[in-house]
């Protein structure tokens, strides 16, 4: 196939990287010139212009910072320059109402369009493990799912447009929750007089283990290896944990949810990320107790 790749920084340069070693003919754009020539390297043919990037692909795949930016991306240089049979597929983290928006305006056009953020960070991106919830049509996550499986292990259906992005932000803000809750198990665990290592012999086979336990433990040097052996480098940064917690109360607002323990965990990682902590791994919030 012949794909339109926007947006080839952490994330999108390593998926754009697997379209091309499946076989596909990618046609890269970013506006980062550094992002263009390390794209170029993996075997992209790169464009200066989204709209020329998108001329006669098959598909357009979009890996981009916020709501704002994909709405004018597409509205601007996708919808009405690539092909009528394109299936357009944002993979960026937004807003639920965004996606809905943007999917609207490329279905009035004629366009499938599914939203289908992803779980896994940058090396999931580079080993081509991303899972992917995807938001839209039966024939448009039929049309994506090919496209899709080449950059992941796991390609879900969710349901409508907009539904991988609620999806997305459920999920991680259960993340971010259960996160602060194993750091505060552990930390407690230990003024009581518990070892770390005999706390999580105990817990990870009791009713208490959850992933931020057994898969990506806080604490160093106990569980499997996760970035807190690692003085917490590399992993899921604070500051993408923060941004998708603010999406996650955004959405509950307007839905109408109470939200308290997802408010409480918004606020904290608020605090960790204004203390300088943005680029460490969100499970360094152990740090702080
Ligand atoms: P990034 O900042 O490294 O990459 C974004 C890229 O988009 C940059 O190269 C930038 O130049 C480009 N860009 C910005 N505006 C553009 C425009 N108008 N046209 C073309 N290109 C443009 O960010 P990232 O870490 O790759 O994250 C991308 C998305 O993936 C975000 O929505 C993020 O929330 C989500 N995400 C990131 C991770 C992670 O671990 N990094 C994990 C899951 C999801």
């Amino acid at each position: 196939m012949k794909i339109a790749f926007i947006g080839l920084g952490n994330m999108g340069g390593g998926m754009a990287a697997n379209l091309v070693k499946a076989g596909h003919a990618v046609h890269a754009f970013d506006l980062s010139a550094d992002a263009l020539t390390a794209a170029e390297a993996k075997g992209c043919t790169t464009f200066t212009d989204a709209s020329e990037a998108c001329d006669g692909v098959d598909a357009v795949v979009s890996m981009l910072p916020n709501g704002g930016i994909v709405k004018s991306v597409y509205t601007g240089s996708v919808i009405g320059h690539a092909p009528e049979g394109a299936v357009l597929i944002d993979c960026s983290t937004i807003d639920v109402a965004t996606a809905r928006e943007v999917s609207e305006a490329a279905a009035a056009k004629g366009y499938a369009m599914v939203d289908a953020p992803v779980s896994g960070g940058i090396a999931a991106a580079e080993g081509g493990t991303l899972t992917f919830m995807v938001g839209g049509t039966k024939e448009g996550f039929k049309a994506s799912e090919p496209v899709l499986s080449a950059m992941g292990k796991a390609v879900i259906h969710a349901g409508d447009a907009g539904n991988g992005q609620a999806a997305k932000i459920c999920n991680n803000m259960l993340l971010a929750v259960q996160m602060i809750g194993t750091a505060e198990a552990f930390a407690m665990a230990e003024k009581l007089g518990l070892d770390p290592q005999t706390f999580y012999d105990i817990s990870s086979v009791s009713s208490g283990q959850c992933w931020s336990m057994t898969s990506y433990c806080p604490v160093p040097g106990v569980g499997p290896k996760s970035p807190a052996d690692n003085d917490y480098r590399g992993g899921f940064a604070t500051a993408l944990m923060l941004k998708d917690l603010k999406l996650a109360m955004e959405a509950a607002e307007t839905a109408g949810v109470d939200t308290r323990i997802g408010t409480k965990a918004k606020e904290l990682y608020e605090a960790f990320d204004a203390a300088g902590s943005g680029s460490r791994d969100f499970s360094a919030i152990i740090t702080e107790y």
